[in-house]
């Protein structure tokens, strides 16, 4: 695939390959527009994927770039991991939970990173921003500092602290904004108009976008080059979930897999869930919402990409739900429990949306479903803080018999 340069998604006016995101003539967004190679072999292709690096850019030639960029930290190719025990519980055959957290700084967002800032040294910038709600925060300041540029990140300023710290760290600008993450996203969109700088979500996000296929093509060629049946996807701006889509849209028409698209299922909290309003409603337009969530990764009231992610859930048989904070918790429990997977608060959104979608029945027994868990609960420990109770014991065999055996036996027979 050669990127022949940007498309707005509206009227599908053609701008060139430049840091460009907004249509001239129409106001839409734009995205890469890429010529399908006529006849490609799939299965030379698929030699040459496997051939190539473990991680995001085996699928280089499906990314906009003429070369292979050069990429210090390597995100992608992250485990895809069958989930017997959970898949149990919900009453699923064949379940995967793709764990997204085993990037280089813990989130998917590395993915898109990656992308962004290879093109943005392609064209020649020396500084790179974002306005983040967290975990774009962490993969821009590493990223930057990889490469060896310098950054600017622009966050809501009553963020978790793990993901501050795990910003600050690298050593990059951090800017924390008394707004919402709306209104830090409006501020960066006027400061880039005036400074000569690459924000990967703002003048970059055509090429950013790009980095989400990348879980598409990773969890086709982990399932041996098929398809699931079914993916469940956190929603924030929309971007990740409906470029998964176009990821497996891809690899359909090039004939890399066969089958058809999977049924879509987004996943928002009630809290911020603009999208999931607009799906129950039947609107196809989203009313902005002012977030109050625990779920502070997926907290745009304001998304981008809602009405992108609504025509998708539509046209491919899915859907999108909301859950409560409490639901978000328990989801996060239910996956530690039965996988030995920890998420942030974001999986346990699309952990707790699986499983309102199993117990309404929305899900057949004999469907291959993804659940795509982007992010790491070492990240937002305060979430289950008052879950658990520990037992505190004094260091001598008769206090452990005590405290923890005799309180073990008592429960069990109550
Ligand atoms: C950013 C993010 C998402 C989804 O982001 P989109 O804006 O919808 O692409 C999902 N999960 C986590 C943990 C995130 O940080
Ligand atoms: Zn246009």
């Amino acid at each position: 695939m050669a990127i022949t340069g940007l498309r707005c998604r509206e009227c599908r006016t053609e701008f060139p390959a430049e840091a460009l995101y907004v249509c001239d003539q129409c106001f839409g967004p734009l995205e890469v527009a890429y010529e399908l190679g006529g006849s490609l072999d799939a299965r030379e292709a698929k030699r040459k994927i496997q051939a190539g690096p473990d991680g995001i850019w085996r699928y280089a030639d499906f990314l906009p770039f003429a070369e292979r960029p050069r990429d210090r930290l390597q995100p992608g190719m992250t485990p895809l991991v069958r989930a017997e025990r959970l898949a149990e519980r919900l009453g699923i055959d064949e379940l995967y939970v793709k764990n997204d957290a085993a990037n280089p700084t813990h989130s998917f967002k590395d993915r898109v990173v990656a992308v962004a800032i290879a093109k943005a040294v392609e064209l020649g910038f020396e500084t790179i921003a974002c306005a983040s709600t967290g975990n774009l925060a962490n993969a821009v300041a590493a990223h930057s500092a990889a490469a060896g540029l310098d950054s600017y990140v622009f966050v809501p300023a009553d963020l978790e602290e793990q993901k501050l710290l795990a910003t600050a760290i690298y050593g990059t600008e951090l800017v924390g904004v008394d707004g919402s993450y709306d209104d830090v996203n409006r501020l960066c969109t006027e400061l880039c108009e005036a400074r000569p700088w690459a924000f990967v979500n703002v003048n970059l996000r055509p090429y950013y976008a790009e980095g989400s296929k990348t879980l598409a093509y990773e969890t086709a060629e982990q399932l041996g080059w098929q398809l699931p049946d079914r993916v469940v996807c956190p929603i924030a701006s929309g971007s990740l979930f409906t470029k998964i889509a176009k990821g497996f849209g891809e690899w359909l028409d090039l004939g890399l897999v066969e089958g058809e698209l999977p049924a879509f299922n987004g996943a928002q909290a009630e809290g911020c869930g603009p999208v999931a309003e607009a799906w129950s409603q039947g609107w196809d337009v989203c009313r902005p919402q002012r977030p109050a969530t625990i779920a502070k990764s997926l907290a745009i009231g304001n998304p981008a990409d809602g009405p992108y992610a609504l025509e998708l859930a539509a046209r491919s048989g899915g859907g999108v739900d909301q859950v409560s904070d409490e639901e978000i918790r328990d989801g996060i429990r239910l996956l530690a429990e039965t996988t030995g997977i920890f998420t942030e608060t974001a999986g346990g959104v699309t952990i707790a949306t699986l499983q309102k979608l199993a117990e309404r029945g929305d899900i057949d027994r004999s469907e291959r479903v993804v659940a795509y868990i982007t992010g790491e609960g070492l990240k937002t420990l305060d979430a289950n803080r008052e879950s658990f109770a520990m037992h505190r014991i004094e260091p001598g065999v008769e206090s452990f018999e005590r405290v923890v055996e005799a309180s073990l036996a008592q429960s069990a027979s109550s």
